[in-house]
């Protein structure tokens, strides 16, 4: 298991030790099964939360489906746990779940996904940014037969020092894998939760969800909706997401690309090197038969031999990488029964 893996299992154990459980209104295995669950990650967003869940409840009691609300504390500091616990006085749809340190926006989503029971979950900022009243759109949509319906703040109401990286973010991403959308960022989106729940997400790969199910060939569409200005509390993330993100998007690509067949892009690496071991040779070989100068001929099998053993050095790792994922749970040959179809002929 590579350093970079045991480091995540461990973060993993971390904060599953570090959960602290309130099923607020009802334990999980007693919990039926949903429509909808409504997954929200709160960091110090005391000053929303109340209006927040009273929003989302406005907007789902319309619809008439059976939901629960899932509050997840990432280790805030201010009163956002205590209201939550007095909000569930109120609301006997809401559930918290309530992290004893920050561990990123990522892992509270993925914890509200592990214990949502809804076939559809929704996940919206709780910082009243996205407009619950947006909900039943997505909705809409999913019951058109998309797997995951994608919010797109085509009116976004941030700085322009933030919304033009993301623009760029945005193109980049499109691009390398194919999943073409205006606005990864926004966190309103829906999703079919068998898509969404076999996803193994760490960091900050949120925002690539869709990118990620499409693995799966998950069909992702993505609609427009409201964007408001920051009214309560202040932004969680600083000048330094665009660093995160921008590593994120090569992580993804890998992930995307040769997480199944590592052995491929480690090839793909050593290719120039081959190319430049037999470029070298050759010109070695020509410096001995023609006769010039005798250090150029070493020099060039020097190089050869160099380009020759980075060639083999890489090679080599990818068929550990091989040898990792097929030992280990990382294949994704599993990820097409996400989203299958099967027709079944009647011969009878
Ligand atoms: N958030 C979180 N953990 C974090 C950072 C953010 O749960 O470590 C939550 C935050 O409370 C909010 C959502 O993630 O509900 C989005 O954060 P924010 O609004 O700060 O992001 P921005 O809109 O500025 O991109
Ligand atoms: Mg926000």
């Amino acid at each position: 298991m590579s350093f970079t893996n045991l480091q995540l299992k461990n973060e993993n154990f971390v904060k599953h030790a570090c959960q602290e459980e309130v099923f607020l209104n009802h334990e999980p295995e007693a919990a039926p099964s949903l429509y909808l669950s409504i997954v929200v990650p709160l960091y110090n967003e005391e000053e929303s939360v109340e209006i927040l869940v009273s929003k989302i409840a406005e907007a789902v009691d319309k619809m008439a489906v059976s939901y629960e609300i899932i509050l997840v504390d990432d280790g805030s500091v201010d009163r956002t746990w205590s209201i939550i616990e007095e909000l569930a006085g109120f609301y006997p749809k809401l559930r918290g779940l309530k992290f004893r340190r920050n561990f990123g926006q990522t892992s509270a989503m993925v914890a509200g996904f592990e214990r949502a029971v809804g076939k559809v979950i929704v996940t919206l900022d709780g910082d009243l940014q996205n407009d619950p009243s947006d909900i039943p759109k997505l909705l809409n949509k999913i019951e058109q037969g998309y797997d995951i319906v994608s919010g797109w703040r085509k009116d976004r109401q941030d700085n322009f020092s933030r919304v033009l990286p993301s623009r760029i973010a945005n193109y980049m991403i499109s691009v390398t894998t194919g999943v073409r959308l205006h606005d990864y960022g926004c966190s309103l989106k829906a999703y079919r939760a068998d898509c969404i729940k076999q996803l193994k997400a760490y960091g900050e790969m949120h925002r690539f969800f869709p990118a990620l199910a499409s693995m799966t060939g998950a069909q992702v569409a993505e609609i427009e909706t409201v964007h408001h200005p920051r009214k309560y509390g202040v932004s969680k993330y600083g000048f330094n997401r665009i660093f995160k993100v921008l590593s994120d998007i090569f992580a993804i690509n890998l992930i995307i690309r040769f997480s199944s067949n590592p052995l491929k892009g480690f090839f793909l690496c050593a290719l120039p090197f081959i190319l430049m071991a037999g470029f070298f040779c050759f010109l070695g070989f020509l410096a001995l038969i023609l006769g010039w100068t005798p250090g150029k001929a070493s020099f060039f099998m020097l190089g050869s031999g160099l380009c020759g053993f980075t060639a083999v050095y890489l090679i080599v790792l990818g068929v550990l990488g091989e040898l990792v994922v097929n030992s280990s749970d990382l294949t994704h040959t599993h990820l097409p029964e996400i989203t299958k179809k099967e027709i079944y002929m009647d011969k009878s």
